[in-house]
């Protein structure tokens, strides 16, 4: 799973339509459902920075991403 740093995110939406299961919402578009994804993000993001898991450059799509 990758997750966006709210911090950094720009809310520009570019990657809105690239994702191919329609996972990714603006936070204030976030359905209710998936609303505990908002920190989440924040949290897991904040903590793969500190253990060097955040992603840092292009990398080639993972298998099963659908396309
Ligand atoms: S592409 Fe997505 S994650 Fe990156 S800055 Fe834009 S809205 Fe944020």
């Amino acid at each position: 799973m990758l997750y966006i740093d709210p911090s950094a995110c720009i809310d520009c939406e570019a990657c809105v339509p690239e994702c191919p299961v329609e996972a990714i919402f603006h936070d204030s578009a976030v359905p209710e459902r998936w609303a505990d994804y908002v920190a989440l993000n924040a949290e897991r993001s904040a903590a793969l920075k500190e253990t060097g898991g955040n992603i840092t450059e292009k990398q080639e799509p993972k298998m099963g991403c659908g396309k």
